[in-house]
């Protein structure tokens, strides 16, 4: 099946066309860890999560690599320790938990790979000694910084031109940057600051370059599907490519680019912690929003229009999960039938959900294509928790997991969250964790390859 998307790299809805089909590679930039995650954030986790399970669907699971990062360096998780007067280690694994299990209550599985900053330094490293080398990054004051006006093909994503950007940089020109559109790769860190030896001194990388190496490292020089909010367009992913086709003599980074639209409140805006207008994924499960309403929800625009969070559109989400379960009643747990050629199409069509959304409400009448379509969704609607065994239905928050599919990603979640816990040492919390399935029935068994989990 042709699965067409928009990139907006040549502003065109492009075919996907896999570099290896046998290994179709996505990254997605993925949570800076220092807080709880709105609902703004939860839309590109949903959007490349759906577009995966495509993927994986016409690909196969298994020829289908899909990479998040976690983005634990940065400055607002060293403001948040200092705040609390721990180490970064206990914000960022305590935020990184939080952000699996949100996600998990909402569907999203847990990403085939999940590089981690702090442990691709050496990469990054590397990767901007190969840009010093190759003349397009320089060492000034133990910052080292992208050269942008050598990079001819500077501004493309954002069709930027840089004369513009130059003269339109409002903060104030550091000294040691040669233009003003030139962007840090490594600076330095204080005693107190977490750092990292570089020939450049003691210090830490730059956001821009983490992903660039990590694609990388994780996923190979070009990838097929590079995705992330519309904010990180510019200038994020526009220095990611910048670096990464320098880094490596012209190969490009991606050959898809895509870009969710935003989330706001009702008034056009968009949802954002530094704007102080967020709702967090907990607060509304907490209001007793089920994940597969709230993902439902976040589906219902397509992805790269905005998208206005209001009680309206919660309703609206609730009344059609809760018509569909009527129209499926308790069916049998485990069967798993096809989704329908017209959802799948739709979402083939650059992620069409409002034309997903018509081919579902068109086959209502057809249980089995119903039940399949939603679980091949993440949307679970087939199964009520009153009618559920004890034991398979588990709490997060307030939100009753329902169905098998949905409990699978929340258990990949949890025991991502508890392998992080027990690598940094915090038993309290791994035990915590470990008890919590417990209570649910999930036995965890740790061994050589890793943590296994089954039913109990
Ligand atoms: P952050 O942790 O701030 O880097 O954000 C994580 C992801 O959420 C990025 O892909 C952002 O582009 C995306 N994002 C942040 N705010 C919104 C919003 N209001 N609507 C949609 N996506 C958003
Ligand atoms: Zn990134």
């Amino acid at each position: 099946m042709a699965i067409r998307l928009y990139d907006t790299l040549s502003r065109t809805k492009k075919q996907l066309d896999p570099v290896d089909p046998a290994r179709v590679a996505m990254y997605v930039c993925g949570p800076t860890v220092y807080g709880r995650a709105h609902i703004g954030n939860a839309r590109p986790a949903v959007v490349f999560d759906t577009l995966r399970r495509l993927l994986r669907h016409d690909y196969g699971a298994e020829h289908v690599v899909y990479a998040r990062n976690i983005t634990d360096i940065d400055d607002k998780i060293i403001a948040r320790a200092a705040a609390e007067d721990v180490p970064i280690e206990t914000i960022t694994r305590r935020y990184e938990g939080f952000y699996l299990a949100d996600m998990g209550a909402l569907g999203v599985e847990a990403p085939d790979l999940a590089p981690h900053a702090t442990t691709s330094v050496p990469e990054m490293v590397a990767m901007i000694g190969t840009l010093v080398a190759k003349g397009h990054a320089y060492a000034a004051q133990g910052h080292v910084l992208f050269d942008v006006p050598a990079f001819a093909g500077y501004g493309a994503l954002s069709r930027r031109p840089l004369d513009e950007m130059i003269a339109g940089a409002r903060v104030e020109v550091a000294p040691y940057k040669r233009s003003p559109a030139d962007f840090v790769l490594w600076k330095p860190s204080s005693g107190d600051q977490p750092g990292w030896d570089s020939p450049w001194g003691r210090g830490r990388p730059g956001w821009h370059i983490e992903c660039s190496a990590m694609i990388a490292q994780s996923l190979g020089r070009t990838i097929d599907i590079h995705g992330g909010g519309l904010d990180l367009q510019f200038p994020h992913h526009e220095n990611e490519l910048a670096q990464s086709t320098c880094a490596h003599d012209g190969a490009p980074l991606a050959n898809i680019w895509m870009h969710n639209g935003f989330l706001g409140m009702g008034d056009g805006g968009k949802m954002s912690k530094s704007l102080g207008n967020v709702v967090t994924v907990e607060d509304l499960l907490a209001q007793g929003w089920h994940g597969e309403v709230l993902r439902l929800a976040l589906l219902s625009a397509h992805y790269r229009q905005p998208l206005e969070w209001t009680e309206t559109l919660l309703e609206q989400s609730k009344a059609k999960i809760e018509k569909w379960r009527r129209l499926l009643g308790p069916f049998p747990s485990g069967q798993r039938p096809a989704p329908h050629p017209d959802v799948v199409a739709a979402l083939a069509d650059d992620l069409n959900t409002p034309a997903m959304l018509a081919a579902l409400s068109a086959i209502e009448s057809d249980a089995e294509s119903l039940l399949g379509s939603l679980a091949f969704l993440g949307l679970p609607g087939f199964q009520r928790a009153d009618t559920m065994a004890p034991g398979a239905a588990w709490r997060l928050g307030t939100s009753v997991v329902a169905d098998d599919g949905h409990i699978d990603a929340q258990v990949a979640a949890q025991v991502a969250a508890r392998t992080a816990a027990r690598a940094a040492r915090n038993f309290a919390e791994s035990d915590r964790i470990r008890d919590e399935l417990a209570a649910a029935g999930i036995i965890l068994e740790d061994g050589a390859g890793g943590t296994t989990w089954r039913r109990g």
